[in-house]
């Protein structure tokens, strides 16, 4: 049966017909379903960024799936399993197509309770998100009366922080350059919203302390301004750059304020770090608000979706449809 795949080759994105052995020889054949639209996979696509590191390579950072066949006894017929980064899409041929054979090292089951399209629906924004929440609870940033700041806050990884975070009894602030968005944020369960330029414009690199910790999904001029304006003891989970991959900071927040600035990698996370955030989310996503953040896309239509994410207008998250 011929496989629709999106392949990326040295000067050009296009549809291909693909067969079996054209897959990789070896790993977990998955019979996909879903993967999902990431700000990367809108670089790729678009070949705006330099995402792909081999041609020709099968599009896609996320799949979601059923196994058909496994050379792995951590996998067998049957399972539904999904793959996050670690170079889908990059080094390994991605989730952008029907069928796939994967690393199994690259893949987790998929949590009871979550179906495959709620898998995708979170993707690696969901994991990035996770890991954000874990990296703040790991430095002790908990919830309490001052607010957790999250930046880009509409967008996949800033939306799903923002209900993750609140679900978990934090008050969220929502920064957003859109503000005809708040009302979804506050659905989402943001206690306050931010206006981005309010954090955009240059600071002084401490300002009054204004927040417990923070999600920064945006990077540059941003985050500098959340970290001048973190309290005493809180952490920055820094985790994008969707503004701007440059930072100018001071040390003063560090020395002055025992403030974490700490990084946050869904890429390369360990198998059971993953398999503790993937838990973690099964448990902790609110199905319903889940539902109103996320839609699902056709694999048909990724080009021009890949071209509104770049723009900043997705709102939430898309899980791709890869039959579609
Ligand atoms: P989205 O496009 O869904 O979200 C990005 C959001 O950032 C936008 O919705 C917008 O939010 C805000 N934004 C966009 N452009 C600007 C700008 N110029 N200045 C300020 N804010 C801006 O992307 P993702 O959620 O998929 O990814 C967000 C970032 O996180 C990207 O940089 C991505 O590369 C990174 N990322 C990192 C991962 C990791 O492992 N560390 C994993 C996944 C993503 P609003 O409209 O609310 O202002």
């Amino acid at each position: 049966m011929p496989i629709r795949a999106l392949v990326a080759r040295e000067n050009s994105v296009d549809f291909e017909q693909l067969s079996d052995e054209d897959l990789p020889q070896s790993g977990v054949l998955i019979d996909v379903a879903y993967s999902s639209l990431n700000y990367k996979d809108g670089l790729a696509v678009t070949r705006k960024g330099k995402i792909v590191r081999k041609f020709p390579m099968v599009l896609g950072i996320d799949l979601a799936g059923t196994v058909v066949a496994s050379d792995s006894d951590a996998f067998k017929p049957g399972d539904r399993v999904l793959g996050t980064g670690q170079g889908l899409g990059e080094l390994a041929p991605g989730g952008y197509t029907q069928r796939q054979r994967a690393r199994a090292d690259a893949l987790v089951p998929v949590p009871e309770g979550l179906t495959l399209e709620q898998a995708m629906q979170l993707g690696t924004a969901g994991l990035t998100a996770m890991l954000s929440v874990m990296t703040l609870e790991r430095n002790h940033v908990l919830p309490d009366e001052r607010e957790v700041v999250v930046t880009g806050a509409a967008g996949g990884v800033g939306s799903l922080a923002v209900m993750l975070l609140a679900r978990r009894g934090y008050r969220v602030a929502a920064s957003t350059g859109r503000p005809q968005l708040e009302d979804y944020l506050r659905g989402l369960g943001a206690t306050s919203i931010v206006r981005r330029e309010e954090l955009a414009s240059p600071g002084a690199p401490m300002q009054s302390e204004r927040w417990a910790g923070g999600v920064d999904t945006v990077g540059g001029q941003t985050l500098a301004n959340v970290f001048a304006q973190t309290a005493y003891g809180g952490a920055v989970a820094c985790c994008g750059m969707a503004g701007g991959h440059e930072l100018n900071v001071t040390v003063w927040p560090l020395i002055l304020r025992n403030v974490s600035l700490l990084g946050v990698s869904s890429l390369r996370t360990p198998k059971a770090t993953r398999i503790e955030a993937w838990s973690r989310l099964a448990s902790d996503i609110d199905a319903d608000k889940l539902a109103q953040l996320s839609r699902v896309e056709p694999l048909s239509r990724i080009f021009e979706l890949s071209e509104e994410i770049l723009a900043g207008n997705i709102r939430g998250r898309v899980a791709i449809d890869v039959n579609g």
